[in-house]
């Protein structure tokens, strides 16, 4: 009867990522579960699953389910802003106000930065608001790049996490990163097209340009504690839950931009 959740992506803990702290870039995940399970990728929206003890994660047991299922992507969170280096006081821009964004704003909360949200739909940068970010530009009226250095007294962010696909924004996500700053390409692009970076740039500011790709084993524990000691209440972002027969509406609405998470339950 114990609430559990499970870290999907395996690991092999042999490859030079594993060996030295980096699970989520292991270079044969998947493989072992396949092996394991009879199937070709970990799945999910199964009755049963089989993975190795060491993927399975317990949870405080009155931890609402509609809790527990933010543990992976708040987990795939938690490993960006680990990329990101937030230090106390920084100023952190993050780009986009999905569930991936407002998670970004929530954990940089955590973190004891000032958070600047670049979101144009008012609805999902109130959201933001009531998660504590500081300020909310709208990239569709002001110029993000010039509008974050304004605010930053012409310096940039510390630290700006990408969490939307649009290439453009990649590379404004850059140019408003501050000199010693980090910028954190959370959400792969669609489509992958190169963007304009300029080498004197990178030179003269030492910035880092970095990704972040799944969730370290810790960044998914701490996620896992994280909520079920109810630090941080994300409730609100679970904004519908259908019972498998209605799963193609779930997917239909998930799709929705008037939607953060959505919940399929039986
Ligand atoms: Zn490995």
């Amino acid at each position: 009867s114990a609430t559990l959740t499970i870290r999907v992506l395996n690991h092999c803990g042999t490859c030079y990522y594993c060996r030295h702290g980096r699970e989520n870039l292991c270079k044969n995940s998947y493989k072992k579960s396949a092996a394991a399970a009879g199937q070709l990728l970990p799945n999910g929206l199964s009755e049963y699953l089989c993975v190795d003890a060491n993927q399975v994660y317990k949870l405080s047991n009155d931890l609402p389910y509609e809790q527990a299922v933010f543990v992976e992507p708040f987990a795939c969170v938690l490993n960006s802003i680990d990329r990101g280096q937030i230090h106390l006081g920084d100023d952190v821009v993050v780009i986009g106000g999905g569930v991936m964004g407002i998670l970004h704003v929530i954990a940089a909360k955590l973190s004891g930065a000032r958070v600047i949200l670049s979101e144009p739909y008012k609805p999902r940068a109130e959201m933001a608001k009531k998660y504590g970010c500081d300020i909310v530009i709208d990239p569709t009226i002001v110029d993000p790049v010039e509008e974050v250095k304004r605010i930053t007294d012409g310096e940039g962010a510390n630290v700006v996490f990408n969490t939307t696909p649009i290439v453009k924004v990649a590379e404004q996500a850059v140019q408003m990163t501050a000199q010693m700053g980090r910028c954190v390409m959370y959400s792969s692009m669609h489509p992958d097209v190169p963007i304009q970076v300029s080498p004197n740039y990178i030179h003269n500011t030492e910035i880092v340009i970095t990704g972040s790709k799944s969730p370290s084993i810790e960044a998914f524990d701490t996620s896992a504690r994280i909520l079920s000691k109810k630090i941080v209440d994300l409730t609100p972002l679970l904004t519908e839950s259908y019972s498998m027969e209605e799963a193609d509406t779930a997917f239909e609405r998930a799709m929705s931009v008037e939607t953060y998470r959505v919940m399929i339950k039986w």
